[in-house]
């Protein structure tokens, strides 16, 4: 089973008794279910959550520091928490990766990528202004700055490509 299956081999445990998980089939997929109380573990998709922020025509990205792509540039981007809006988490992985606030502008689109690339399955991509701040790499990034469409580094994740390529198209 791969690590985006519905029934990841990592659920060994049933959560409710502690009795060892199986795998079958519930409804029309297999999933990690307790033999002995009949509790089913449902994976829930990842919701990843990025910010376009062109200021002068150029666009702020970052270098990636940790897998996958590491090394590679992408637009600021993290992990929906639970519970959280996804414009909270945009503003706030703006500000963790490049030390800038932002305000969202607009929803740009929502993607929704292969499991097979890894990271988030669903991608809601937000364009947002700078409102303050001061340009810095923050802990998940190795660097952060502003690039001109024409000059970009190597992109990571065809989601960060796909938009660049729109934005390019409309200026
Ligand atoms: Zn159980």
């Amino acid at each position: 089973m791969t690590k985006n299956s519905s029934a990841p081999d990592a659920i060994a445990f049933c959560v409710r008794c502690g009795n060892c998980m199986i795998t079958r089939m519930v409804g029309d997929r297999p999933r990690r279910a307790c033999p002995e109380c009949g509790y089913v573990h449902f994976t829930d998709p990842k919701v990843g959550v990025g910010v376009l922020v062109v200021e002068a025509g150029k666009i702020l990205l970052v270098q990636r520091k940790m897998e996958p792509e590491r090394g590679k540039w992408s637009i600021p981007a993290g992990f929906l928490d639970q519970g959280e809006d996804p414009q909270e988490t945009a503003v706030r992985e703006a500000f963790e990766e490049t030390g800038l606030n932002v305000t969202i502008e607009q929803l740009i689109d929502v993607y929704h990528n292969p499991p097979a690339q890894g990271g988030a399955s669903i991608f809601i991509l937000y364009r947002a202004r700078q409102i303050g701040g001061a340009l810095q790499a923050g802990d998940d990034a190795d660097a952060a700055g502003f690039f001109a469409p024409n000059a970009l580094p190597e992109l990571a994740f065809e989601s960060t490509q796909a938009a660049l390529k729109l934005l390019a198209k409309h200026q």
